[in-house]
């Protein structure tokens, strides 16, 4: 391949592009017109097993290899990602629908991430143990666990691989990687990248397929020695029995419903425009999407307001016309959004911006208006469900404690936003808050290196992002030494 094109209807298995074992293929779409873009190979049973095949070949070398080595290939990996960032911002941006500006800032996190675990792989270390006597002698040694299966989502795919490939890969394992059949174009060229920076054959397989048919065959297969899996909660559910069956540890980034916290002396000039990215950017279809705003009642009219502007004066439009959000990414999502615009207002939610398909602008695209509902109840579906869509829930909050409650009030515990001048609060409502990240005059966690993408509840259980990332993909084994008499000389 001169450039990054993705061969059509191919996989990558051992080092080489090859089709389906029966030819199949399926279908990438454009989220603005609905046209496909090109095939790729649906994999079955077959296919996933010659990749594991192919993994657990590769597992033994790899493993082998210095760390100082593996560090190095995926230094060549960020390399190669930063000199094509465009190429890839367009693959992810095309097939996810998000802007090309979207999608290029997708590739520099991934290339930091992809950068970061080069630095770390030669830094994992166990530990020596104190022992009773100085006959004895004890240590841990950081072992990887051979074969790791990681399936991804389609909202942020190049992220998602860097952040489970990468630190997969610097520990000593093999990957085969499984990206959602709807938005698989940047992994697959960020792992055309990672065999042109020398990764050996069978080091990391990507196959395509539907999640029923490739998703089960990688999680039921008996070779497998680790999952990592990034969806939905109720797939949350079927990947984690699965690994029950086969007794293989699993990490789980499942689905949020994360809250802005807006108290009376937040400094709204920041606040406001950070509240409206957080549910607009990739048309509100992130994990930590600020899908509910919770305000302190004396300032909730004044800040329902200017968010709302902020939500109407939102440019939509194709990826390549690079505007401020795309359409949605497919009919289901398309489908499953537009029943939560229905279903509010007749649930009492109060419509104040949005509300309505934007279809009609856009020709055939999936596009949904960005939309607030002031008003809205705990008990409403739109409270509590994630709806993974541009579509941000009000509820209104008088002091602290209903602060947190309302921040505690869902199944999902994945990040909280809280905009303050007084920190004594925010370190309060920090320690109160059960989600596994929180962010203060902030949305999200810009400016820190190596942020640990952590969980609580149904928002699942990981230490995925950052140094611990090497942790989750090693297993520790423990060594007890006796140290004999020296034989006399
Ligand atoms: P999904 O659960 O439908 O699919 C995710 C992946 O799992 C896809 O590759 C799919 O093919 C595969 N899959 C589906 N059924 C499977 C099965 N039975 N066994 C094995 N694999 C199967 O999720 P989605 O609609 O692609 O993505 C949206 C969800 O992802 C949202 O809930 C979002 O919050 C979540 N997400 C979480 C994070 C995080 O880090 N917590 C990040 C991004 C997205």
């Amino acid at each position: 391949m001169a450039d990054l094109d993705i061969p059509p209807a191919r996989q990558l298995i051992d080092g080489a592009w090859v089709a389906a074992a029966d030819q199949g293929e399926l279908p990438v779409l454009d989220p603005a017109t609905r046209a496909p873009i090109q095939p790729v190979a649906r994999a079955r049973a077959a296919d996933v097993d010659a990749a594991v095949a192919a993994a657990r070949r590769a597992f033994p070398g790899w493993a082998a290899t210095s760390p100082t080595e593996r560090g190095a290939i995926l230094r060549r990996w960020a390399d190669l990602i930063a000199a094509h960032v465009d190429a890839l911002a367009d693959h992810e941006a095309r097939d996810v629908g998000k802007p090309r500006s979207g999608g290029r800032l997708n590739m520099y996190i991934a290339h930091g991430i992809v950068d970061y675990f080069a630095g770390a792989a030669d830094k994992l270390t166990g530990v020596t143990l104190p022992t009773r006597t100085p006959d004895y002698f004890g240590y841990t040694r950081p072992e990887p666990y051979g074969v790791c299966a990681v399936i991804i989502p389609w909202n942020v795919p190049a992220v998602l691989t860097a952040a489970n490939v990468a630190p997969a890969l610097a520990a000593g394992n093999t990957v085969v990687l499984k990206p959602s059949e709807i938005a698989p174009l940047a992994p697959f060229a960020l792992a055309e990248l990672a065999r042109r920076a020398g990764l050996p054959p069978g080091v990391l397989n990507v196959v395509t397929g539907l999640g029923p048919e490739a998703g089960t065959a990688l999680t039921g297969h008996r070779d497998v020695d680790h999952i990592s899996f990034v969806g939905s909660t109720v797939t949350g559910r079927a990947v984690m029995r699965a690994a029950a069956e086969n007794l293989v540890p699993v990490k789980l980034e499942l689905g949020g419903k994360s809250p802005n916290v807006v108290f009376a002396d937040a400094d709204l000039d920041v606040a406001i425009p950070a509240i409206v990215t957080s549910i607009t950017e990739n048309a509100g279809q992130n994990c930590y999407a600020g899908s509910r705003l919770l305000v302190e009642e004396s300032i909730r009219a004044e800040v329902v307001e200017r968010v709302a502007a902020g939500m109407a004066a939102v440019r939509t439009g194709a990826w390549d016309q690079d505007l401020d959000m795309g359409p949605l990414v497919s009919q289901a999502q398309y489908d499953r959004v537009r029943g939560f615009l229905a279903e509010a207002p007749t649930a009492g939610a109060r419509l104040v911006t949005g509300g309505e398909s934007a279809g009609g602008r856009h020709g055939d695209g999936w596009f949904v208006a960005p939309t607030v509902f002031d008003g809205v109840d705990s008990g409403m579906r739109l409270a509590r469900e994630e709806v993974f869509g541009p579509v941000l829930a009000v509820q209104g909050f008088r002091g602290v404690d209903e602060a947190v409650a309302l921040v505690n009030g869902t199944d999902f515990g994945l990040l909280t936003c809280i905009w303050t001048s007084d920190v004594s609060r925010a370190l309060r409502v920090a320690a109160d808050a059960r989600s596994g990240q929180v962010a203060v005059n902030q949305f999200h966690d810009a400016g820190v290196i190596g942020f640990p993408f952590n969980m609580q509840k149904e928002s699942g259980f990981s230490r995925g992002g950052g140094y611990a990332a090497l942790r989750e993909y090693t297993q520790e084994k423990a060594v007890a030494v006796r140290l004999l008499d020296r034989p006399s000389a």
